[in-house]
């Protein structure tokens, strides 16, 4: 489904990524685990054409997106959580939902899928008509994730939807992860700094160091990966 070949981005004249390699087929969770300034995020900008690679080529459903401007690729089918959520916060629940299908025409299409939101998240129900600001971190992250839904993705790229959250609360939004990809059979590209919940949840991993990747492999052999254990799973 997305193919990321040779990616070299550049920030200035720092380059951040360094010839990256990845793929992600139909179906599938695969995250990309590594340190702090590994490049984790400037990936998932790349592919959603935020910050554009200078060389190399990205692939979405065999098709090159990499000179795409970021709006024609969430058309296409790919929709990005950024870090830090970014919810509108004096919009209410709904509308920040209704945001996230501003490109769509189905109204009727819409209305049920906010409803299978609603499923899924039944404290966003709740606090439909609420603003997005009064919202604790756990609820933004699950209206950011939610948001991104509203526009029926093929491929949801996900950045540390872990972070500043309440271990329970993580956990909550990891299996409703799982869910999204296993009932709305909906690709799953997770970048995350928790190694080991985002390895108990995907297919397959990258490690990234330094703007490459040093590793990839099955999710479960990762797990048991003697260097992966030491330097990322705290063993
Ligand atoms: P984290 O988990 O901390 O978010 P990351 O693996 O996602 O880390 P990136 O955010 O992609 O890493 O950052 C990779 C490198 O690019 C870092 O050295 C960072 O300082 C640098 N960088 C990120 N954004 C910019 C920017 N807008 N301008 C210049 N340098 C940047």
């Amino acid at each position: 489904m997305l193919e990321l070949r040779n990616i070299k981005t550049f920030y200035g004249n720092i380059q951040v990524l360094k010839e990256i390699n990845i793929r992600v087929s139909e179906g599938e969770i695969i995250t990309l685990i590594g340190a702090n300034g590994a490049g984790k995020t400037t990936t998932l900008m790349s592919v959603c054409g935020i910050v554009p690679p200078r060389s190399g080529e990205i692939l979405f459903m065999n098709r090159p997106i990499n000179n795409m401007s970021a709006d024609r690729i969430v058309s296409l089918g790919i929709s990005q959580v950024p870090e830090g959520r970014r919810i509108f916060p004096y919009l209410t629940v709904a509308e920040n939902l209704d945001m996230g299908a501003f490109l769509r025409t189905d109204k009727e299409e819409i209305k049920k899928d906010m409803e299978y939101i609603f499923g899924l998240f039944p404290i966003l129900s709740e606090r439909r008509n609420q603003p997005g600001g009064t919202l604790s971190g756990g609820e933004q992250q699950m209206l950011a994730i939610s948001r991104a839904l509203m526009a029926r993705p093929r491929l949801l790229l996900l950045d540390e939807p872990s972070l500043g959250l309440a271990p329970l609360i993580v956990r909550q939004i990891f299996d409703i992860i799982k869910k999204i990809n296993t009932e709305n059979k909906t690709t799953i590209f997770l970048v995350e700094q928790n190694a080991n919940l985002a390895l108990k949840v995907a297919h397959r991993g990258y490690v990234m160091e330094n703007g490459q990747i040093t590793l990839e492999d099955s999710a479960e052999n990762l797990l048991s990966n003697e260097a992966v254990k030491k330097a990322y799973l705290g063993m």
